[in-house]
C-alpha cells in the first residue's frame, strides 16, 4: 500500500525545484510538468523527466486537473506533490488523485474541504474548542443580516471571502457607513476569484502579530507541532519577511499555541504538513485564523531551526511511515529569517513586473540558504506569481540572522527587471523590525508612510556617473577627441529625474562632469561577467551591472539597485505624446472592460481591469474626456505598451 517510486511535482518555480531536490535525495524518480512559458525553466531541467501540460495560462496548465492527472499516468508517476499555490489546496484535485489511484502528497480531500472554507473551518474549530476571532459565520448572506451581525461584532471589522486565500478577498471596514459598499465589492471579488460569493465577518484585531504553527501528522494517528513562525511583516495581508522562532515567545505560550494547533489538525483527521495560523494579541490571547493544508512558502525557517527536512517528512508520511520524532524530541535551535524576493516595482505601488533576467547571482555564505527557481536570461512572464526566490539566513541569535541576511541580500543580484531588493534591505534595517515590535499593519500604516515623508533617496552621484560611462560606451555612440581624451555628452533618466553629463575617458580612467559642476572620477580596474571592479573617487568597490537593448542599464551597488535610461538629446522628459489615451502598463490579461466607445469619463474612473501575476490592477482615466476607441476585449492577452483605450479630452476636441 502507498507504494511509489516516481513523483510528479504539479508546480513550478522555486517550490518545484525545492521538492525535486529532496525527492531525488530520497532516491525517488521525479517528473516535472511545464507550461509553454516554462519550457526552459529550472525545475524542468532538474527533474528526471518533464512533460508539457499546455498553454501558459494557468487554467490551461498548472490549474488543469485533467491534464496533470493524465501527465502522471503517462509518465508512470504513482504520487503527486502539489507544492503550494495552484492545486495544492484543491480538495477536488486530491479526490481526483485518490480516484486515479495516485498518492496525493498531502492530507485527504475531506480535511482539505473543511479547512479550505473559512466558515466551515470556524465551525469545526468551535467544536474543537480552538479560540476563534469573534465574528459571524452563519449561512444567511443577505445585507440586512450581515449589517445586524456587523453591529453585534463591532467595528472595525474584516469582511472575508469564505473560500479566499493569498491575502485576497479581505477588506477592513472601519465604520458602518462603508459596510454595504464593501460587502458588495467583496462579493464580486470573491465570486470572480474563488467561484463563491460566501462571506464571513470577523472582528478586526488591532495590534496583532501573525503567529503560525507548523504541524505534522502521520497516517498512524500521531500529530506534532514543529514550533512557530512569526509572519507579522506583511503588505496587503501577504507575508514579506518570516522568521522562526517568534521573537519573545516563551515556552508556556508556545506549548499552548502548539497544543491548540494540534487540536485543530486532529479535529479534521489531518495527515501530512499543515500550518495553523493565529493572530496573537498584546495580552497573549490568540485566535485561529485559518489552516493552510499544504507546505508553506516560509517552511525553510522551520527547517533551519529544527534541522529537519519537511519535504522528506511529507514523502515519508505519504509512504505510510510514522513521524520520525515525537513531540518531546523536537528541539528548536537558533533563529532563522526569510525574505521573499519579488519582481515588483516598489516605487510604483508594488506592481508586479515582467521582463528578462539579465543577471542573477545568488549569495553564498555561512548560514545562508537560497530557494529559487530562476536562471539567467529567463523571461518572467505575466502568467504566474512574481515571487522569484527566497533568501533565508540562520544564526545562533536573531541579531546574527538579521545581519547575515542583510549581507546576503546585498550580495544578491537580480538585474533586468525591478525587484523588491532595496525595499527588503530597508525593512531588515528598520528599528521596529529589529526590535521585533512590528504588528501585521506595521508596513502599511507606519513604515511606508514614514518612507514617503523622507525626501526620495535617489541614486547617488557615483551611480549616475557609472550609468553615464556604461551607456556612453554602447555601440552607436561616437565620442570625439578633444585634447587627447575622449568625451561624450550623455542625457540620462532615472524615474522622473533627468541629468546631462559629460564623460571624459582616458584609457580606463573616466571623469564624469555634471551640468551642476559636480565631478566624479572613476577608474575601471576590472570587468567580467557583469561585475565591475571600480575605484570611485579613490575608493575601490564592486558593482554589478546589466545592459539591456533599449539603452537601459541596471546597476546594483549592493545597497541600491537603479535603472537608468539614455535619452537622445532631442527627447524631452515626460513627453506625453499619448495624451489621455490608455496603454497597457504591463503585459497581462484583460479581466474587465468598463467603458464602451462614446462614453464620457472622469479623471479617476476605472476603465479597464488588468490581471497580471495574480494581481488585479484597475487602470484609471488620467483626465476627463470622451472614449473614442476601445481596442480590447475581456480575456484578451495584452503586451506592455499596447494601446487599450483612446480618449479625447475636451481640450483636444476643441483643438480640432
Ligand atoms: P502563504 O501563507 O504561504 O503565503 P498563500 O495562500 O498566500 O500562502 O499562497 C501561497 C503562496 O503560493 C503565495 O506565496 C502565493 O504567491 C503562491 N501562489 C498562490 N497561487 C499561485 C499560483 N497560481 N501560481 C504561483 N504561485 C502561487
Ligand atoms: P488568507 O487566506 O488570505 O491568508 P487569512 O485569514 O490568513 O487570509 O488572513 C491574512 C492576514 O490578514 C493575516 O495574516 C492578518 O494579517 C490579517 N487578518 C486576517 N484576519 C484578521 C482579523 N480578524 N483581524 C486583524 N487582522 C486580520
Ligand atoms: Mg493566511
Amino acid at each position: 500500500m502507498n507504494h511509489f517510486d516516481t513523483i510528479l511535482i504539479a508546480n513550478r518555480g522555486e517550490i518545484a525545484v525545492r521538492v525535486i531536490k529532496t525527492a531525488k535525495q530520497m532516491g525517488y524518480e521525479t517528473v516535472a510538468v511545464f507550461s509553454e512559458a516554462d519550457r526552459e525553466a529550472l525545475h524542468v531541467s532538474l527533474a528526471d523527466k518533464a512533460i508539457g501540460i499546455g498553454e501558459s495560462d494557468v487554467e490551461k496548465s498548472y490549474l488543469n486537473i485533467d491534464k496533470i492527472i493524465a501527465a502522471a499516468l503517462k509518465t508512470n508517476a504513482q504520487a503527486i506533490h502539489p507544492g503550494y499555490g495552484f492545486l495544492s489546496e484543491s480538495a477536488e484535485f486530491a479526490q481526483r488523485c485518490e480516484e486515479a489511484n495516485l498518492v496525493f502528497i498531502g492530507p485527504d480531500s475531506k480535511a482539505m474541504a473543511i479547512m479550505g472554507n473559512k466558515t466551515v473551518a470556524r465551525h469545526k474549530m468551535l467544536e474543537a474548542n480552538v479560540p476563534l476571532v469573534p465574528g459571524y459565520d452563519g449561512p444567511s448572506q443577505d445585507n440586512p443580516t450581515l449589517q445586524k451581525e456587523a453591529n453585534r461584532v463591532g467595528y472595525p471589522l474584516m469582511v472575508k471571502a469564505a473560500a479566499g486565500g493569498g491575502g485576497r478577498g479581505i477588506r477592513i471596514v472601519k465604520d458602518p457607513q462603508h459596510l454595504i459598499t464593501e460587502l458588495e465589492a467583496a462579493r464580486a471579488e470573491a465570486l470572480s476569484s474563488f467561484g463563491s460569493d460566501e462571506l464571513l465577518l470577523e472582528k478586526y484585531i488591532e495590534k496583532a502579530r501573525h503567529i503560525e504553527i507548523q504541524v505534522f501528522a502521520d497516517q498512524l494517528g500521531n500529530t506534532v507541532y514543529l514550533g512557530e513562525r512569526d509572519c507579522s511583516m506583511q503588505r496587503r495581508h501577504q507575508k514579506v519577511i518570516e522568521e522562526a522562532p517568534a521573537p519573545n515567545m516563551d515556552a508556556t505560550l508556545r506549548k499552548k499555541m502548539g497544543d491548540a494547533a494540534v487540536k485543530a489538525a486532529e479535529a479534521v483527521n489531518y495527515i501530512g504538513a499543515g500550518t495553523v495560523e493565529f493572530l496573537l494579541c498584546v495580552d497573549q490571547s490568540f485566535y485561529f485564523l485559518e489552516m493552510n493544508t499544504r507546505l508553506q512558502v516560509e517552511h525553510p525557517v522551520t527547517e533551519l531551526i529544527t534541522g529537519l527536512d519537511l519535504v522528506e517528512w511529507q514523502l515519508s508520511v505519504a509512504a505510510g511511515e510514522p513521524l520520525a520524532l515525537q513531540q518531546d524530541e523536537i528541539e528548536l535551535k537558533g533563529h532563522a529569517i526569510e525574505v521573499r524576493l519579488y519582481a515588483e516595482d516598489c516605487e510604483c505601488d508594488f506592481m508586479p513586473q515582467t521582463g528578462r533576467i539579465r543577471q542573477w547571482k545568488m549569495p553564498v555564505a555561512t548560514g545562508i540558504r537560497v530557494d529559487n527557481g530562476i536562471v539567467n536570461e529567463q523571461i518572467i512572464s505575466p502568467y504566474y506569481d512574481s515571487m522569484l526566490a527566497k533568501i533565508i539566513a540562520y544564526g545562533a541569535t536573531r541579531e546574527l540572522a538579521i545581519r547575515r541576511l542583510t549581507r546576503a541580500l546585498k550580495d544578491t543580484v537580480l538585474l533586468g527587471l525591478p525587484s523588491n531588493k532595496t525595499f527588503l534591505l530597508g525593512l531588515l534595517q528598520d528599528h521596529t523590525f529589529m526590535n521585533a515590535e512590528a504588528t501585521t499593519r506595521y508596513i502599511e500604516e507606519q513604515y511606508l508612510p514614514a518612507q514617503q515623508k523622507q525626501a526620495a533617496q535617489g541614486p547617488g552621484d557615483s551611480m549616475w556617473a557609472i550609468a553615464a560611462i556604461l551607456l556612453s560606451r554602447m555601440p552607436g555612440t561616437t565620442g570625439w577627441r578633444s585634447t587627447g581624451t575622449l568625451s561624450w555628452p550623455v542625457r540620462l533618466k532615472y524615474q522622473q529625474q533627468q541629468r546631462d553629463v559629460t564623460v571624459f575617458q582616458d584609457g580606463s580612467a573616466y571623469r564624469v562632469e555634471y551640468s551642476d559642476d559636480e565631478i566624479q572620477n572613476i577608474l575601471i580596474l576590472a570587468e567580467s561577467d557583469g561585475e565591475l571592479l571600480l575605484q570611485i573617487n579613490g575608493i575601490c568597490c564592486k558593482l554589478n551591472v546589466a545592459l539591456d537593448e533599449r539603452h537601459t542599464v541596471y546597476i546594483d551597488n549592493r545597497s541600491q539597485v537603479a535603472m537608468f535610461e539614455k535619452l537622445s538629446f532631442s527627447e524631452k522628459q515626460n513627453q506625453d505624446t499619448l495624451g489621455a489615451n490608455l496603454i497597457a502598463p504591463m503585459s497581462g490579461k484583460i479581466a474587465e472592460v468598463k467603458v464602451i466607445k462614446g462614453d464620457t469619463v472622469n479623471k479617476g474612473d476605472v476603465l479597464v481591469v488588468l490581471e497580471s501575476m495574480k494581481m488585479y490592477q484597475e487602470l484609471m482615466a488620467q483626465q476627463e474626456g470622451l472614449v473614442t476607441g476601445v481596442y480590447i476585449k475581456p480575456n484578451q492577452q495584452v503586451e506592455v505598451n499596447m494601446p487599450l483605450i483612446d480618449i479625447v479630452t475636451s481640450e483636444q476636441a476643441n483643438d480640432e
